[in-house]
C-alpha cells in the first residue's frame, strides 16, 4: 500500500512530526511530493490541510492508518529543491518543519478550509418533533440565509456553544449535508476580458447577418483583430454599450473570461532609464571572473570587497545580464527595500519589466500577486529583503547579495535563518552563482574567503575616479577638557559652516539612540568592561549592579570614573530630536532635516526626504542608520559622525565590527561628485583599532587585529554560539526553568565525556533587555569550544524539541538561535 507522510498545517511542537495516511487507489496518481492534501486528524478527526513530504511504499497492511481525504494542489507547490532546504532548514537552525514550509508559500496562501451547510430537500417537520427548539430553529436560520451557509455565517446567527453537536445530529438525520471547502484567504485580483469564439469560415455568414446591428458588428471586426480584450477598454475604445456585447454572448459568437492581473506595488511609477557604463579595469575583471562561473554553472561564491563607489551595482547589472540570455534568473538581495531606493531603480532603469520586488511594506495581496508572477515565472529577476531567497524560480542562475555584513538577513523570528547561508544551499542544490558584495564584509564572509571557501575579489578604487574622503578624529576628551561641553566639536562646527557657505551638502549621522544602560564617563570616555568576555557590562536598575549579560559577572557600579577620577559618569544617550535643535541654534538660516523612525513613518515620507535632499533643498541631514546605507549624492562634501562611541560601547562582541563598517559606510557618502569630501569622526576612544583603521580605510588591519581578538575570546568566526532565551510572566518561574534546562543540558553533555563546561554553557543570566512588555528574559549560551557544535545541537533538540512539553510548561516561551547576531 501507498503512504503519504504528511506534515498539517499546525503551528505545536507535538505535531511536529511526520504523520502516516494510506492514499486511497483513486488518489493513487494525485498524491505526490509536495501536494497539499486534506487529513483527518486527532481524536475528533478535525480536517486538516497537510503537506505531503513523501511518499512510501509499505509491503504491509496496516489497517489503523487514517486515509488521506483529498488532494488540493494539482500540481505539487513545493519542488524538490525546497523539500530538500525544508529538511535542512529544520536540522539547522531547529525549526519546526511547517515553519520552514512557510517561508516558501506566502502567508495567504495558506488555506482554510470553510463547512458549507447545505439543507436538504426533506420534509424535516415531520422528522423533528417540535420539542427540539435548537434544531429547528438551526433549520429555519438556514433556511433564511436561502438554504445554505457557511458554518460561520451561521454562528453569527444563532449562538448556541454546542452548534457543531446539534449539526452532527442534524447530518445524521439526514436533514443537512456537509460539505468541505477550502477558501482562501485573500483574492485573486480579475478583470472581465472577452474573447472571440468564431471560426474563419463562420465568419462572413456571421457578420452578414448582423447588417442591421451596427453596434454588434463594430464589436465583433474590433475582435477580430485583438482575439481578447478587456471588456472595459472594448466598449471604451468601440464607444458601445454592454447591450450589444450581451447580445453577441448570447448568439455564442464571444465569451466572457475572468483574467488574472496583477496589483502593481510601485504603482504606475517611472524609472528612468539606467544606461550601461563601459566598465572600469577592474569592474571588468571582476565580470571576467564571475561571468566563468556562470557560463559553467558551477555553484561557486564570490565576495566582492570594493570600496565605498566603486560600482558594485554596475558589476551586478552586467553580470545579471549574462544570466538573462542564458535564459536564466536572478535574486538580488539588498538589506531593505525602503533604505535602498537608488539601488531599486537602477534595477527597473535597466532592465524594466520583467522584475518582482518583494519588500516588507507589500500588502499581503501584492506580496501574494509578486510570488505567483515569480512563480509563473514571467519575471526574471527578484530584488528583495531576505524573505526573497525563497523566491519560487525554476531556473535560477544567480544570487546577489548587496551589503552582505548588513543584519538584516537574519531572521529575528522563527525559524532564525540566515539569508546568506540559504543562498548558500540554494546555489549549491541549483549550480548557481552566488555573488557576495560589501565594502565592509562581515568577518565570518571574510574568514571564509581567507580559508578558500569563497574567492575574494578587491576593488579598490572608486569608479567615478573621486578619491575616498578624508577622515578627521576629534578626541572628544580633549574638547572636555578645553571647556567645550557641547556635542559638537569646534571642528565640526566650523567645517558645517564652511560647507553651508560653499553652498554644499552635509550630513549629520547619530547612531540610534545609545544603550541608555551603558555607563561613561564624560570626560575620558571609559566603559566599564567585562573582564572575561570583553563586552560592556550594562547597568541593571532593578539591583543597582553592572552585569555582564554573556556570562553573568556582576560588578558594583561607580560613582566616579576609576580611570580619570572625574564625577561626569552618567548613562549615554544623546538622540536625533536634541541634535536638531542644536543645529538650528548654530545655524537658523540653514534647511535642516531629520531622518530617523519618527519622520518617516508615513508611506512614502522617506523617499520624499531624499527626493528633496537630491534637489538641494536640504542643507543639513540629521540621521540614524537609515542614511548610512547605498545613498549616492554628489554634492555631499561633510559628514559628521556625532559619536562613534555608541556603536563602540554596544554590550556585543560585535560592537567593534560594527564601528568600522558604520564608519566606513557613513563616511563613503561623502565626497562622490567632483568635490573633495571630509568626514568629521568624534569619539572618545581615537586609538580604538577600528576608529584607527576606518579612518584610513584600511579594512585589511582591522580585521586582521578583530579575527585576533574573536579568536582569543572564542567568538565568531572561531566559534559557533547557540542562544536559548526564556520568557514568561513569572521572573522566579522563568529562572527555574532555565536554570532546570541548563542543568538536564549539562548531565547530557557530561555523560557525553565533557567534563569542563564552564565555558560552553553560560548561563542562565538576565538577557541584555531583561523584561520586555511585562515578560522576564533569561538566557543560555552555548559556544562550541572543545565540543562539537553538532553535539551541542542535538542536546538542545532533544530538551527543547522531541521532549519540549516535558521541560518547557505552557506560559513560557523558550526560543532557539543559531548563531545569532546579536544577543539582547
Ligand atoms: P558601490 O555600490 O560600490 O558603493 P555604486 O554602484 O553606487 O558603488 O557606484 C558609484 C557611482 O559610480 C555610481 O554613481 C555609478 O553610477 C558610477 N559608476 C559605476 N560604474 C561606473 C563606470 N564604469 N564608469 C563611470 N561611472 C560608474
Ligand atoms: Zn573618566
Ligand atoms: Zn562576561
Amino acid at each position: 500500500m501507498q503512504i503519504a507522510q504528511v506534515i498539517v498545517n499546525n503551528n505545536s511542537y507535538q505535531t511536529d512530526k511526520l504523520f502516516d495516511y494510506e492514499i486511497p487507489t483513486d488518489l493513487f496518481r494525485k498524491v505526490k511530493r509536495g501536494i497539499r492534501v486534506m487529513v483527518p486528524f486527532g481524536n475528533g478527526n478535525k480536517r486538516l490541510e497537510a503537506y505531503v513530504l513523501n511518499v512510501i511504499e509499505s509491503n504491509s497492511r496496516n489497517s489503523k492508518l487514517k486515509k488521506v481525504l483529498a488532494v488540493i494542489d494539482e500540481e505539487p507547490i513545493l519542488s524538490e529543491d525546497q523539500l530538500r532546504l525544508v529538511f535542512w532548514m529544520r536540522n539547522q537552525y531547529l525549526c519546526k518543519y511547517i515553519e520552514a514550509i512557510h517561508c516558501f508559500i506566502p502567508k495567504s496562501m495558506v488555506n482554510k478550509e470553510r463547512k458549507k451547510i447545505t439543507l436538504l430537500d426533506h420534509s424535516w417537520e415531520e422528522v423533528l418533533p417540535s420539542s427540539q427548539k435548537k434544531l429547528r430553529n438551526i433549520i429555519t436560520t438556514l433556511q433564511a440565509l436561502g438554504g445554505s451557509a457557511y458554518l460561520d455565517l451561521l454562528m453569527q446567527h444563532i449562538d448556541y456553544k454546542e452548534i457543531n453537536e446539534s449539526i452532527k445530529v442534524l447530518l445524521e438525520k439526514n436533514i443537512i449535508d456537509i460539505k468541505y471547502e477550502l477558501n482562501s484567504k485573500i483574492n485573486i485580483k480579475t478583470e472581465q476580458y472577452v474573447r472571440i469564439k468564431i471560426e474563419e469560415e463562420q465568419w462572413q455568414p456571421i457578420i452578414s447577418s448582423l447588417k442591421r446591428a451596427k453596434k454588434q458588428k463594430i464589436l465583433l471586426e474590433m475582435l477580430k483583430e485583438v482575439k481578447e480584450i478587456s471588456v472595459k477598454e472594448l466598449l471604451e475604445r468601440s464607444n458601445t454599450s454592454r447591450s450589444s456585447l450581451n447580445s453577441l454572448q448570447e448568439k455564442g459568437y464571444i465569451e466572457y473570461i475572468d483574467v488574472e492581473i496583477s496589483r502593481n506595488p510601485f504603482g504606475d511609477k517611472k524609472f528612468d532609464p539606467f544606461y550601461k557604463f563601459e566598465p572600469n579595469e577592474e569592474q571588468k575583471k571582476a565580470i571576467d571572473q564571475i561571468s566563468a562561473s556562470i557560463k559553467n554553472e558551477s555553484s561557486e561564491t564570490y565576495l566582492i570587497h570594493g570600496v565605498t563607489g566603486s560600482g558594485k551595482t554596475e558589476i551586478y547589472l552586467q553580470l545579471i545580464e549574462k544570466v538573462l540570455k542564458k535564459g536564466k534568473q536572478a535574486i538580488v538581495l539588498v538589506p531593505e527595500i525602503s533604505l535602498t531606493p537608488q539601488t531599486v531603480s537602477r534595477f527597473m532603469g535597466r532592465f524594466g519589466e520583467r522584475i518582482a520586488v518583494l519588500h516588507s511594506n507589500l500588502s499581503d495581496g501584492e506580496r501574494y500577486d509578486e510570488w505567483r508572477r515569480i512563480l509563473r515565472q514571467e519575471v526574471d529577476i527578484v530584488i528583495g529583503a531576505r524573505s526573497a531567497i525563497f523566491a519560487p524560480f525554476k531556473n535560477l542562475g544567480m544570487i546577489v547579495i548587496d551589503e552582505e555584513h548588513e543584519h538584516t538577513y537574519k531572521s529575528e523570528q522563527t525559524p532564525r535563518y540566515n539569508a546568506i547561508h540559504i543562498a548558500e544551499y540554494r546555489s549549491h542544490l541549483e549550480n548557481s552563482v552566488l555573488v557576495l558584495g560589501s565594502a565592509t564584509p562581515s568577518l565570518e564572509s571574510y574568514h571564509r574567503a581567507i580559508e578558500g571557501d569563497f574567492t575574494l575579489i578587491t576593488l579598490k578604487n572608486r569608479a567615478m575616479k573621486s578619491n575616498l574622503p578624508t577622515v578627521e578624529v576629534i578626541n572628544m576628551a580633549e574638547e572636555f577638557h578645553h571647556g567645550n561641553t557641547s556635542i559638537f566639536s569646534t571642528e565640526l562646527l566650523k567645517a558645517m559652516a564652511d560647507t553651508l557657505s560653499n553652498h554644499h551638502q552635509t550630513i549629520l549621522f547619530l547612531n540610534r539612540r545609545g544603550h541608555s544602560s551603558v555607563l561613561s564617563c564624560k570626560a575620558c570616555g571609559y566603559t566599564v568592561k567585562c573582564q572575561y568576555c570583553d563586552i560592556t557590562m550594562t547597568f541593571h536598575s532593578a539591583e543597582k549592579r553592572l552585569k555582564c549579560h554573556y556570562c553573568g559577572n556582576v560588578k558594583n557600579i561607580v560613582k566616579s570614573c576609576p580611570e580619570c577620577h572625574s564625577e561626569e559618569i552618567k548613562y549615554a544617550g544623546i538622540g536625533t530630536q536634541q541634535i536638531e535643535d542644536l543645529v538650528k541654534v548654530n545655524f537658523p538660516k540653514a534647511k535642516v532635516q531629520r531622518m530617523d523612525m519618527d519622520t518617516t513613518s508615513r508611506k512614502g515620507a522617506h523617499e520624499k526626504i531624499l527626493e528633496s535632499f537630491k534637489h538641494q533643498e536640504i542643507d543639513i541631514l540629521i540621521g540614524t542608520q537609515m542614511i548610512s546605507k547605498g545613498l549616492d549624492f554628489p554634492n555631499v562634501t561633510l559628514v559628521g559622525i556625532i559619536s562613534a562611541d555608541t556603536t563602540l560601547n554596544l554590550p556585543d562582541f560585535r560592537a567593534a565590527e560594527k564601528t568600522f563598517q558604520l564608519v566606513t559606510q557613513v563616511a563613503g557618502r561623502a565626497g562622490r561628485g567632483l568635490e573633495e569630501g571630509k568626514v568629521i569622526l568624534q569619539t572618545y576612544e581615537p586609538n580604538h583599532y577600528s576608529i584607527v583603521a576606518s579612518t584610513h580605510h584600511d579594512y585589511e588591519s582591522f580585521v586582521k587585529d578583530e579575527l585576533m581578538i574573536r579568536k582569543e575570546f572564542h567568538y565568531p568566526p572561531f566559534a559557533n554560539l547557540l542562544l536559548l532565551n526564556f520568557s514568561g510572566k513569572n521572573e522566579k518561574q522563568v529562572y527555574a526553568i532555565a536554570n532546570s534546562v541548563a542543568t538536564n543540558m549539562k548531565y547530557i553533555l557530561y555523560s557525553e565525556g565533557f567534563k569542563e563546561l564552564d565555558a560552553i554553557l553560560l548561563g542562565p543570566n538576565p538577557s541584555m533587555i531583561s523584561k520586555i512588555k511585562e515578560s522576564y528574559r533569561y538566557q543560555i549560551l552555548l559556544k562550541d569550544i572543545g565540543i562539537p557544535f553538532s553535539l551541542l545541537k542535538k542536546a538542545v533538540k532533544y530538551l527543547l524539541i522531541d521532549n519540549r512539553s516535558k521541560y518547557i510548561p505552557q506560559g513560557i516561551t523558550c526560543t532557539i538561535d543559531i548563531n545569532p547576531l546579536s544577543i539582547i
